[in-house]
This record gives C-alpha cells, sequence and structure tokens, in this order.
C-alpha cells in the first residue's frame, strides 16, 4: 500500500533521516521504535505532508505522491488518517461534531451515512453517553479514543499513531492500546511509533528500529525482540527493559 524509496529530511544543514526506504502492505502493522531523536516523529509527519521532503519517493497505493503539492497531500489526508500524542480535538465542538466534521466538509458524504457509521465506532468504543459531551469533559483515554475513532470516520487506507499513549496516565494506556489491537486484527494498515514494547511485540508484523535518522533493523516482531542484531538496538531494548 505505502512504498517509501531514499527518502530525505533536513532541517537546515541538520539531515535528520537518511535514505530511508521500507515498505507496508495493505493490512500490515509496522511498529517504528528508536531513541528519542532518532526521527520517527519527523518521519511520520514527512508520510502525512506535514514535511516537506528533500529527497526521495513515496507511493501511495501504486501512484507516485506529488510530495511538493500541498493539493495532493489535501487529498491524500482522506484516506491516510493521523493521531498524534496530544489528542487534538476542538474543545469548542462535542464529541459527535468532532467527529462528523471532515467526513461531513471534507468527503461531503450524506449526513445519514456518516451518523451511522459515527454511532458504530462510538458503540464499538463504548463511548456512545459521551456524543453530545465537550472534549474537556473526557478523560485522557476517553479523549484519544475519540481522537482515533475520528480518523477513523474517513475510512483512511492507512493509519498513522505517533506516541498516541504517550501522555496518559497508566490506567488509561490500555483501553488505548487494545483499540489499536482491535483495528490491527480487523487488518487495519498502520504505522505505530510507540515506547510501549510489550504492546508493540503483539501488533507489530514488521519492526523497524531507527537510529539517527538511518533505519538500522527491520524484521519480524519475533526476530527484533528476541534477538537484535545491532548493538545499538540491543542497547535500546535494555535501556527500555
Ligand atoms: P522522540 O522519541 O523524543 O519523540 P523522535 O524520534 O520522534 O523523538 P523527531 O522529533 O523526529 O525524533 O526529531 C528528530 C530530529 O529532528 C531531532 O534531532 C530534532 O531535534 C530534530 N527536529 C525535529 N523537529 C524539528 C524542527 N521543527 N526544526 C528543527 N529540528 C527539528
Ligand atoms: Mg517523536
Amino acid at each position: 500500500l505505502l512504498s517509501v524509496r531514499h527518502l530525505s529530511k533536513s532541517y537546515g544543514d541538520h539531515e535528520v533521516l537518511h535514505d530511508v526506504s521500507f515498505d507496508v502492505p495493505e493490512g500490515g502493522v509496522v511498529v517504528l521504535l528508536g531513541p528519542s531523536g532518532s526521527g520517527k516523529s519527523t518521519l511520520i509527519r514527512c508520510l502525512n505532508g506535514l514535511e516537506t521532503i528533500q529527497g526521495g519517493d513515496i507511493i501511495f497505493d501504486g501512484s507516485p505522491v506529488d510530495t511538493s503539492s500541498e493539493k495532493e497531500w489535501r487529498r491524500l489526508r482522506n484516506s491516510i488518517g493521523m493521531v498524534f500524542q496530544s489528542y487534538d480535538l476542538f474543545p469548542n465542538l462535542t464529541v459527535a461534531e468532532n467527529i462528523r466534521l471532515a467526513p461531513l466538509k471534507v468527503q461531503k458524504r450524506p449526513k445519514a451515512d456518516v451518523e451511522r457509521q459515527m454511532d458504530a465506532l462510538l458503540k464499538d468504543v463504548r463511548l456512545t453517553e459521551y456524543r453530545n459531551a465537550y472534549p474537556r469533559e473526557l478523560s485522557g483515554g476517553q479523549k484519544q479514543r475519540i481522537a482515533i475513532v475520528r480518523a477513523l470516520a474517513m475510512n483512511p487506507r492507512l493509519m498513522l499513531f505517533d506516541e498516541v499513549t504517550a501522555s496518559l496516565d497508566p490506567e488509561m494506556v490500555r483501553e488505548v492500546l487494545e483499540l489499536m489491537l482491535r483495528l490491527a486484527g480487523r487488518h487495519m494498515t498502520m504505522i505505530v511509533v510507540t515506547h510501549e514494547l510489550e504492546f508493540a511485540r503483539r501488533v507489530a508484523d514488521t519492526v523497524m528500529f531507527l537510529d539517527d535518522g538511518t533505519i538500522l533493523e527491520r524484521g519480524s516482531a519475533h526476530d527484533f525482540f528476541t534477538d537484535p542484531r545491532t548493538d545499538r538496538a540491543r542497547g535500546f531494548l535494555e535501556s527500555m527493559a
């Protein structure tokens, strides 16, 4: 579904991604691990057109992306959902208004269709009763599940998650990770940045280990966690244990 070839990204003179290449097959779950500052968020942002890139190609669903075209990225963001660490719900809109905004205004889908899907999604995350609540009335875990639901309401082909549980209290982390595990079980194609290693091991088909802007390792979750090939990855896993 997604191919990245020789992607490079710099901030000024500082190259933060060097020659990054990988593929994400339809239905695959790629977990991106790496130390702080290794470029994980930057890579995720490049895949959603939130950063300009200096080199390389992104091929989505068989077509090369014109990465310099904001119009093209606007179109692609209909198919690529993203959820960040800081739940970015609109504070002045209710849960329901947050969820249906883009499907109605951007995708111009029929209201009844959007409502039906929203009801099903809210039921799925057991938040139906919060439909008319405002984000400030929700817990962090509830907000993050609504942020995920809002992205899913666009019917994305690919979901990008950047440390979506990092600012949650421990007891709320599990409900968000469980939702992501359910999505993976339903064959949602996902790229996931996380520091939750047990979750990573369960959810990933492929693990990529990024170090200083380079993919040092890529392989099955089992191989990566049981027998990392590089000292850097071994050190990273030990530091997280
Ligand atoms: P963390 O685990 O802490 O979230 P990360 O792997 O997501 O780290 P990035 O946020 O992608 O790392 O940062 C990669 C590098 O790019 C770092 O050296 C960072 O200082 C630099 N960087 C990130 N954003 C910018 C920016 N807007 N301007 C300049 N440099 C940046
Ligand atoms: Mg980051």
